[in-house]
């Protein structure tokens, strides 16, 4: 393995320092290190280093879509984000609701090597919503499923969803709710408000998310499990967490970057781009949901990465399929949007520490130090890029910042020690 000399680094928002990789690990930090003969110097001069980013929302597609995207070059796309393990989503074809299935996405990680890929188990049989799948023969399988989720669709019956509850318990498992009570959102195409009506689009009111919060807090109240809330996206859900996390029930909750900048006006000219489950909201959502990840009401960014074949994406606005991809623009949309009120430290928080922490993932989510893996990521906070979906890893084009300038750029990513990412190229 080759031994990186790593010059002149700030550690989140520490001071410049030295780092030593040997064997997978940090060796030594500290000004004015030796490598020794052979070790690979990389002149980190102005850079940021934080942990490795981990990603508790991502759609690979694979098995079933993989003109859409792979878990490899998903996974490419994760290390050039920055991120450094993944959770991958079950809604893959066919669902990932058996042990097979896990194995097999954890699997197919491993063989790509870029990022660890953690997949997350269906709640239901097939998403179906009606009979619960195997969960503990998926927390008991080699990939070590904690995460079950029945993501695009949400666990509606109440009474399932509190036997999940009560089921994941046991081995500390916890279950991701995608919250959209469905009969409140049948035929939704985008936000329900005025910009709807002005479009003429059926509309998914932030009621049937909130209603949904609501009752899972109380259920997991009720039952002393953890819930965790996806893609929060409303004013009113994060009243909602307030409430719940001041009364100490084990919740926590993401926002994706994508809602944390983006607003339902950019549904005028039906570019289905700007189309998402959950949908784009108003301003005022977007200022409440910045504040709560602010002050922690929201725990961590998700990406919700959601790649989709051009024919799936590129048509009219009804028939186009949900989503936008994340990984690869999500460190700097999210420094955008609110970098200058959360700094390195709340971006480490947020991106990384809690997200690990969520999903058990101990080997992610530590700050780079002596005697842990060297599995980081260096940035340049200095940077521009412009945003070309051509040059993205990502097999597919369905990302909503195209053309726009961005800060904030990932110069290299290290996991166990062994470059996935340098000079802002993948290695492989
Ligand atoms: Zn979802």
């Amino acid at each position: 393995m080759t031994t990186f000399l790593i010059r002149g680094a700030r550690i989140v928002d520490g001071d410049p320092t030295d780092l030593i990789i040997r064997d997978g690990v940090i060796a030594e930090t500290g000004p004015n290190l030796t490598g020794g003969p052979g070790a690979e110097v990389i002149d980190a001069d102005g850079l940021v280093a934080l942990p490795g980013l981990v990603d508790l929302h991502t759609h690979l597609r694979e098995p079933g879509r993989e003109d859409a995207e792979t878990v490899e070059s998903g996974s490419r796309a994760a290390a050039l984000g920055g991120y450094t393990a993944v959770c991958a989503m079950a809604n893959t074809s066919p669902v990932a609701d058996t042990a097979g299935v896990v194995e097999q996405v954890w699997r197919l990680g491993r063989t790509a090597g870029l990022v660890d890929v953690q997949p997350i188990g269906a709640v239901t049989v097939g998403l179906g919503g009606e009979q619960l799948a195997e969960l503990g023969a998926m927390a008991d399988s080699a990939a070590q499923v904690r995460i079950f989720s029945d993501d695009g669709h949400c666990v509606a019956d109440p009474r399932l969803m509190r036997r999940a509850l009560e089921y994941v318990r046991a081995f500390d498992g916890v279950i991701a709710q995608h919250a959209e009570e469905p009969r409140l959102t049948d035929g939704a195409q985008m936000h329900e408000g005025i910009t709807s009506a002005r479009l003429g689009l059926p509309g998914w009111p932030a009621v049937a998310e909130e209603a949904i919060i609501a009752r899972d807090v109380l259920l997991a109240e009720h039952v002393g499990a953890r819930l965790h809330v996806c893609h929060v996206s409303t004013a009113g859900s994060v009243e909602i967490l307030r409430w719940a996390k001041a009364r100490g029930i084990a919740v926590t909750a993401e926002v994706t970057p994508h809602h944390l900048l983006l607003t339902d006006t950019r549904a005028d000219g039906y570019d289905p781009v700007f189309k998402v489950n959950p949908p784009l909201r108003t301003g005022a959502d977007v200022d409440a949901l910045q504040a709560a990840l602010v002050d922690g009401v929201i725990d961590v960014v998700a990406t919700d990465h959601a790649p989709h074949a051009v024919q799936d994406k590129e048509c009219e606005w009804p028939y186009a399929r949900p989503g936008m991809l994340g990984l690869e623009t999500a460190l700097s949309v999210v420094w955008l949007a609110v970098g200058h009120r959360l700094g390195w430290d709340g971006v480490a928080e947020r991106l990384s520490r809690a997200p690990a922490r969520i999903a058990g993932l101990t080997e992610h989510g530590h700050d780079p130090a002596p005697g842990r893996a060297a599995t980081f990521t260096l940035v340049d906070p200095a940077a521009r890029w412009t945003v070309d979906p051509a040059g993205l890893a990502s097999r597919s084009r369905n990302t909503p910042y195209a053309g726009l300038d961005l800060p904030v750029r990932v110069v290299a990513t290290f996991l166990r020690g062994e470059p996935t990412v340098v000079d802002g190229k993948a290695v492989r």
